[in-house]
């Protein structure tokens, strides 16, 4: 079964074709500059040289269609023609409180999806377009949605509310959401499956560390709790996102620095974060490279950044009672054994012990906690469209 996995920003389209069986990518893509001009596809059949077609995309349309033309062309194609996808899966954003799980796409999707755009207003109207654009090209082919949302939807109340008036939640749905699901998901299971035991049993912290990062509690296959809240703005420090801060701090600087809603808003996702403070760049490899020339505002980031971690990772085994394994995963959990060396030190009072060779590592997937360790601690590469193809697949089944 070929699944399409598609993912749809506002002027790009990325995507990729799976053989769930085999477990085994096809081809690989992404269109850039959509409705802008100078748009371009570029198409990586799995093993071959990347095709790169500068090509004028007006819409997501023209976009879905040349993803089609590619996957099925004669020369750099991977399937004969468009029958030989059974069904598409699109990664959806937000979700709100209506979908705890990924579902087919029917009118009443469609529409909640769209009534969720308030609480994503940068991601949901780009996803909707990529579904309406694949249902125009391919109207016989099952359609899903799988959410960054969905996993967290089975937080309690007292993880998902905030303390404010709660007639605030009622009207404006303002509550922790959670973002990352369809990764901390797909890692948890392999966690489960590299240790050999049913997830049902496990209690385990899953750190995505990349230039987005969170880290999620995980008790028995469910997520409890998670670091980002109302939006991907909260919790631990992050490439260019400050995180957890204290709410006064807005107003605060509003007035100091004469600065509108909009301006806050954008310092706080675009320069704040290990970029705001040490002045170097958003980019941990950065970061690494001045620490080592010395460079004490790169030191400071580094060290609040994986303080942050930590603090989150006691604090969720302290909400789940108890920790099984710790698992590190995206750009920097995959890549940087330093860090996880770091931020497991810090947690070794949990029975949390290292095998500093094991852990030297990078992409691939280890338990790399010394003899003995009461802790696991993993390194576990996410693959966000593999797990959407496994939904997508799950899904038809049913
Ligand atoms: P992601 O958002 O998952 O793509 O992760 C991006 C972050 O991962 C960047 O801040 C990089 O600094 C970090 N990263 C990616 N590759 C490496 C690597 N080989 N070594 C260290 N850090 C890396």
């Amino acid at each position: 079964m070929n699944i399409l996995v598609i993912n749809c920003g506002s002027s790009s389209l990325k995507y990729q074709l799976i053989n769930i069986e085999e477990e085994k990518v096809y081809a690989r893509g992404l269109c850039e500059r959509i409705g802008i001009d100078g748009s371009r596809i570029k198409h990586t059949p799995e093993g071959k040289e990347t095709i790169i077609n500068e090509i004028p995309m007006n819409n997501h349309k023209d976009a879905v269609k040349l993803v089609i033309d590619a996957l099925t062309n004669n020369d750099y194609g991977v399937i004969k023609n468009m029958d030989e996808i059974s069904a598409v899966g699109h990664r959806v954003v937000h979700g709100g409180e209506y979908f705890s799980e990924s579902v087919i796409i029917n009118e009443e999707v469609k529409k909640a999806i769209e009534e969720c755009s308030d609480l994503a207003p940068l991601h949901n109207p780009p996803n909707l377009i990529g579904i309406e654009a694949c249902e125009q090209l391919m109207p016989n082919t099952p359609m899903v949605a799988v959410f960054d949302t969905a996993f967290h939807q089975t937080m309690p109340k007292e993880a998902y509310l905030y303390a404010i008036p709660y007639e605030l939640y009622k009207k404006h749905k303002i509550r922790r959401y959670g973002f990352h699901g369809t990764s901390h998901k797909y890692v948890a299971n392999r966690a489960a499956n590299i240790l050999g035991r049913p997830i049902e049993e496990l209690k385990i912290v899953t750190c995505h560390l990349g230039n987005g990062a969170s880290v999620c509690a995980i008790k028995n296959g469910k997520s409890i709790d998670t670091s980002m809240g109302f939006t991907p703005l909260a919790g631990l420090v992050m490439g260019t996102r400050s995180g957890d801060i204290d709410p006064a701090i807005v107003s605060f600087i509003m007035e100091k620095e004469n600065m509108s809603v909009k301006e806050v808003d954008n310092l706080l996702n675009k320069k704040s974060g290990v970029l705001g403070l040490s002045g170097v760049s958003s980019d941990f490899r950065d970061i690494e490279a001045a620490m080592k020339n010395g460079n004490e505002r790169a030191n400071i980031a580094m060290d609040v950044f994986t303080y942050t971690v930590v603090k989150y990772i006691g604090a969720y085994a302290a909400a789940m009672n108890g920790l099984d394994a710790i698992v590190f995963t995206a750009g920097l959990g995959e890549n940087n054994h330093e860090i996880r060396r770091d931020i497991c030190k810090h947690v070794e009072f949990l029975g949390v012990k290292v095998d500093e060779e094991k852990n030297n590592c990078r992409g691939v997937e280890r338990d790399f906690s010394a003899e003995g360790a009461k802790v696991h601690t993993l390194v576990i590469p996410t693959n966000e469209e593999l797990m959407i193809a496994y939904e997508t697949k799950n899904l038809l089944k049913k």
